[in-house]
C-alpha cells in the first residue's frame, strides 16, 4: 500500500524538519523564549545574558 506508507513516512519525518534540534547545553531565553545554542552567552534575539537562565536543557 504505497499511499499508506507515504503518509506514515510523512508523519515520522515532518516533526524532524519542523522542530529545531536541541542539543546539550542549549538554553531558552527567559525573557523572549528564544532558543539559543549552547555556544551563545547571550540571547540571539533580545541579548539577555545566559546567566539569567537557571538550568540549561539536557537532551539525552
Ligand atoms: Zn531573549
Amino acid at each position: 500500500m504505497v499511499t499508506g506508507y507515504a503518509i506514515l513516512a510523512s508523519i515520522i519525518t515532518l516533526p524532524v524538519h519542523r522542530a529545531k534540534p536541541w542539543r546539550n547545553g542549549d538554553w531558552m531565553c527567559t525573557n523572549c523564549n528564544n532558543h539559543n545554542y549552547a555556544s551563545r552567552s547571550w540571547c540571539n534575539r533580545c541579548k539577555t545574558q545566559r546567566d539569567m537562565v537557571p538550568q540549561p536543557v539536557n537532551v539525552l
